[in-house]
């Protein structure tokens, strides 16, 4: 069985008219692969639900005062316009349970050697301040959780949205058991790039042949190098030539063989594989969800889940 983690709370969050962020591409998106897919029905895939963390649980990654103003409202206004929502009950509660379900997904990694969050990414978030539409950092939170699970001494963050990972990367900086490698658009938001371990900037209007060729050369390179024994993976889809955000030229099908590249090595090794959506914001939201079920999609195809425990 492939795992699929989801809360129905994720997209459930009022925002002003016109605001441009998707919130309700996740819920549509379990839809999606719920009932238009009918692949639950195929016994190929399992729903799994987090359980919300508690605030405390991240005074250890994010700075403490940040943390207490965050969930109590009371940062500034000129903190929460960095981040890009307004304050809401709501928005504390789907921040929680979003980091609790890429947790999650490495547990059900960790167990099955691959699980996918229909939600997770949010790697503009620093230590002591959020920006572009990222509180907590979820990816650096269960990045340190899979350090904690037998076995597992080398964790390596590879994230492919089109926007670096900046608060990823100073979050980890003096992490030397977490490798962050981030490939992005060296155009694009965060104008101030700090350095990833491998930061891999290609420019405005790379090609989907440009894009896996340079990507899987480096991802050979960085895996050779470094061999974790656990990945993260942020499968943003703000890649794509059509996105409202993004500056490349990569079509629907190179996001499946970039999907489809970086699963290929953790199913050849053995490496358990915790993936996450990532950034995606067209307008068109049913093209938006074609976009993010690519990376089921693709594990659909690498992991073949109907034999998953079939001899
Ligand atoms: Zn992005």
């Amino acid at each position: 069985m492939l795992p699929l983690v989801y809360h129905p709370i994720y997209s459930q969050l009022d925002l002003p008219e016109g605001h441009r962020y998707p919130i309700t591409k996740y819920r549509l998106l379990y839809d999606y692969l719920n009932c238009e897919l009918n692949i639950t029905n195929r016994a190929i895939t399992a729903f799994h639900q987090p359980i919300p963390i508690e605030a405390h649980e991240l005074k250890s990654l994010h700075c403490p005062d940040y943390i207490e103003a965050l969930v109590n409202n009371s940062l500034p206004a000129a903190k929460m316009r960095r981040i890009g929502f307004p304050w809401s009950q709501q928005l504390i509660d789907r921040t929680l349970m979003s980091a609790a379900g890429t947790r999650l997904t490495v547990d059900l990694a960790f167990e099955h050697g691959i699980g996918i969050h229909l939600s997770g990414g949010y790697h503009h978030a620093h230590h002591d301040f959020g920006s572009g539409f990222c509180l907590i950092n979820d990816l650096a939170f269960a990045a340190r959780h899979a350090l904690t699970l037998d076995g597992i001494e080398k964790v390596m963050i590879i994230d492919c949205d089109v926007h670096q990972g900046d608060g990823t990367a100073t979050l980890l900086a003096d992490e030397p058991n977490i490798i962050t490698f981030s490939v992005h658009c060296d155009k694009n938001f965060p104008a101030r790039k700090p350095d990833s371990d491998i930061d891999l900037a290609l420019p405005k209007s790379t090609t989907t042949n440009e894009y896996i060729e340079t990507f899987e050369s480096i991802l050979n390179l960085a895996l050779a190098q470094h061999q974790p024994d656990f990945i993260l993976y942020d499968a943003g889809v703000d890649i794509h030539k059509d996105d409202e955000l993004g500056y490349f030229d990569i079509s629907l099908n190179g996001i499946f063989e970039r999907d489809r590249l970086v699963l290929n090595h953790c199913h050849s090794d053995r490496i358990p594989i915790a993936a996450v959506v990532g950034g995606g914001y067209r307008k068109d939201h049913q093209q938006l969800i074609k976009l993010h079920t690519q990376l089921v999609h693709a594990a659909i195809a690498v992991y073949q889940p109907e034999r998953m425990f079939r001899p």
